[in-house]
């Protein structure tokens, strides 16, 4: 008899979820957690993240009010404010995760865990315990590279508790972290250099919507340097840093954060120990049923990187738990999963872009309406907004939905039903337009 039917290490989005419904299945589940319940998505990811994307984008609307009749005086931004709210809702949400748990009957370790063997795990505390399965699902951490004074540099880990906003601020990456932080910076009036070592921002993005958002944040006053690398960060006695580079001028700063990219957390877990066969990005190399080559042991979410995001790990721990414990067949399509990026303005896609679907279908037509929001019109805001459908030529089929301007991520999850349903351009011509709206613009394009 083992203590438990599932020990599932990681309290994150996949790992909660798989808790929660083994336990409504009736089984007997623990789990471990070796920071705070909710994980990166809650406590250090998109939450935070997103709700200093609503604080940053006042800026703006601030801004943009006086040609809508608003006199604002005073206008003044604190960001220990800021910051503490967000870290209280983070709070109040990490309390709501332990107590869903605490609902369902899971056992929960606020300490790490390491596996033993194929049925059991180790935890901090010294205790063994034994489980007939066992899912890892402990995410995956930012990679911060081997340079010199990297230990000054910040990740997206402490990115959220700063205590004062840096004036000058130095971001590396160019991926979807690097580019919602220099929007929220830029904002909020520090002065935003990113630095890349390629010259594309955003890959995986259709191509003319990350030219486009390129194109705004260079006008808006965001510093790219590309095909650029540091060779050593140093502090000086004022605190300040002294960034040495490769591929650009020597830059000054008052914070780095190296938003570049992220691994998956399966080191010193003693999966090798167990068995388990890692992939080469070290990741947890799992089948559709996430099994790992020991039949005992499954993995899901970041740790598998596979697609890195919460909506993911969550169906992931979903389909895991009902086959395991609920008795019913599922898996995780992983065909056309839209995403965003929430940078200023916001982007979001889903299905094929241009490129691709001329790589796989040969023969595609594109459709673009690109135009400047009602909104932006009245407040003389120079930024145009971009939609892009991608058809299939031989079926009509419209493949991928592109988009770039105010709001897109809410409208994009909207219209990724029509690809994943697999909807015509016909059936968008047919839908009548909403107006006055943007996303009107989606059914009239021509
Ligand atoms: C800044 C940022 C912004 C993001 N924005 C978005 C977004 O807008 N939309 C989106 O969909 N995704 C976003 N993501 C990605 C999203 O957070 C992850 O895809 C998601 O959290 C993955 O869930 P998971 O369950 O695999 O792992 P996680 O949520 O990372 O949970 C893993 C948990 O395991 C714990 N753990 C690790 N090892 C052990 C151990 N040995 N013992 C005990 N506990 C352990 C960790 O502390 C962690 O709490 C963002 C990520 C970051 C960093």
């Amino acid at each position: 008899m083992s203590d438990f039917d599932l020990f599932v290490i990681g309290a994150g989005s996949g790992g909660v979820r798989a808790a929660r419904i083994a336990a409504a299945h009736g089984a007997k589940v623990a789990v471990a957690e070796e920071y705070r319940i909710g994980g990166t998505c809650v406590i250090r990811g998109c939450v935070p993240k997103k709700l200093l994307v609503y604080g940053a984008h006042f800026a703006e609307d601030l801004n943009d009010a006086a040609m809508f009749g608003w006199d604002i005086k005073q206008c003044q931004f604190d960001w220990p404010v800021l910051r503490d709210n967000v870290l209280a809702e983070v709070d109040r949400l990490e309390g709501l995760y332990r107590q869903t748990l605490t609902n369902h009957g899971v056992t929960i370790f606020e300490e790490r865990a390491v596996l033993t063997g194929p049925k059991s795990v180790r935890l901090a505390s010294g205790r063994e315990i034994s489980a007939d399965r066992i899912l890892i699902a402990t995410g995956a951490r930012p990679h911060m590279p081997a340079i010199d004074g990297i230990e000054h540099a910040l990740s997206s880990n402490e990115v959220f508790l700063l205590d004062q906003l840096p004036k000058r601020v130095v971001i590396a990456g160019g991926g979807y972290i690097a580019n919602e932080f220099a929007g929220i910076f830029h904002q909020f009036g520090s002065q935003v250099t990113i630095v890349n070592r390629t010259d594309v921002i955003l890959r995986g993005y259709d191509e003319q919507i990350r030219d486009r958002l390129l194109q705004i944040s260079i006008t808006k006053g965001i510093q790219f340097r590309f095909n650029a690398a540091f060779d050593r960060i140093e502090k000086r006695e004022d605190g300040s840093l002294k960034l040495s580079m490769t591929g650009c001028d020597d830059l000054d700063a008052d914070a780095v954060l190296f938003a570049t990219g992220r691994v998956p957390n399966a080191q010193g877990l003693g999966l090798e120990e167990a068995g388990v066969t890692l992939g080469d990005n070290g990741q947890v190399k799992v089948n559709e049923r996430a099994q790992t080559n020991v039949p005992s042991i499954f993995a899901i979410g970041d740790v598998t990187d596979r697609v890195q995001l919460t909506p993911v790990a969550i169906r992931e721990g979903q389909a895991f738990a009902d086959r395991e414990f609920g008795n019913i067949d599922r898996t995780v399509d992983y065909s056309a999963i839209p995403s965003a990026v929430f940078s200023h303005p916001p982007l979001a896609g889903v299905g094929l872009t241009e490129g691709q679907a001329r790589n796989k279908l040969g023969s595609v037509r594109v459709y673009t309406s690109d135009f400047r929001p009602m909104k932006n019109v009245l407040a003389g805001r120079n930024e145009r907004s971009l939609y892009k459908l991608v058809v299939d030529e031989a079926t009509d089929e419209v493949v991928g939905i592109h988009m770039i301007g105010p709001d897109s991520p809410e409208l994009l999850q909207v219209a990724a039903v029509a690809v994943k349903a697999k909807l015509k351009k016909a059936d968008f011509d047919a839908t009548v337009a909403l107006h006055p709206s943007m996303a009107e613009e989606l059914v009239l394009m021509k």
